[in-house]
């Protein structure tokens, strides 16, 4: 048996698109006996949202208010959302930390007002999550569904998919963020197009990055339940290990039932791997 990581920094609640409210969130980590909770709803603006292609079946899946396209317009909306959770943990007794999980962009001025947003908000950490991918000039951007449609130009997909990589390492290097969630989503699109060996050299250039900034990475238990893996998979996880970098168990919940979920796999996976280097606040 392993010692089991008593809590969580990777979690949803409704403010985002979780399933549940912070409320019951809580009252589940309670019950889970989590000794505290990191609640990181996204964080995701982007100047050009509406024009994304993706951004019509957000509204049609009644998504859209995840999605932005501009920082000042959200902010009394975010400053609401930590004040909750402040209060929420005085009324509760119970450790909670107010966190994000940011989609980083690249075009000109994104992070100044990304910088400018942060400033007025009462947060104690971010995430950096990338669940988006676009080019260069990331004038749009377009989500994984998306990504995966591109099967038949895979010239196109690659060029994506390295970027992809290199904006992770961007993201790292801002000193922004206190560590990297799912490395290796991309799988989601098949591993014939992204699988465990392929792109070594841009996953070992990210893992690099993390140790050169002193970042963590998270385990996690996600990729259980969408691909039959953990996020990332074990040959990252070596590397990982290799590096010394500070991992961190993440479910990344969006609902009650995901809190915790397959912890004692991630545990052992970290044990096998040799792993010592544990992200704890
Ligand atoms: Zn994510
Ligand atoms: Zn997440």
């Amino acid at each position: 048996m392993h010692n089991i990581q008593p809590f969580s920094y990777h979690s949803h609640t409704t403010f985002s698109d979780g399933k549940n409210t912070l409320e019951e969130m809580v009252v589940q980590a309670k019950k889970l006996g989590f000794t505290e909770l990191g609640v990181s709803d996204h964080l995701i603006v982007h100047k050009n949202t509406k024009q994304s292609p993706s951004y019509k079946i957000w509204v049609e899946e009644k998504r859209e208010n995840t999605f932005f396209s501009d920082f000042k317009s959200i902010l009394p909306f975010y400053q609401n959302h930590c004040e909750h959770i402040r209060k929420l943990a005085k009324k509760e007794n119970f450790k909670l930390y107010v966190g994000f999980e940011v989609d980083y962009f690249t075009y000109n001025g994104w992070e100044d007002e990304l910088k400018d947003f942060l400033a007025q908000l009462d947060y104690d950490y971010l995430i950096s999550g990338n669940h988006m991918f676009f080019d260069e000039k990331c004038e749009t951007y377009i989500d994984i569904g998306m990504l995966g449609n591109l099967k038949s130009d895979r010239v196109l997909m690659n060029e994506y998919m390295r970027h992809h990589f290199s904006v992770m390492k961007k993201a790292i290097e801002s000193g922004l963020f206190c560590f990297l969630a799912h490395m290796d989503y991309v799988r989601k699109v098949g591993d014939e197009y992204c699988g465990p060996k392929m792109f070594m050299q841009e996953k070992k250039s990210v893992l690099d990055a993390l140790q050169k900034n002193n970042v963590g990475i998270e385990i996690s238990t996600k990729g259980l339940r969408k691909i039959g893996d953990l996020y990332p998979c074990a040959e990252i996880i070596n590397e990982i290990a290799k590096r010394k970098i500070n991992v961190v168990v993440s479910d990344d919940a969006h609902s009650i039932n995901e809190l915790g979920a397959d912890f004692d796999v991630a545990e052992k996976a970290i044990s096998d791997a040799g792993i010592k280097c544990r992200l704890k606040f």
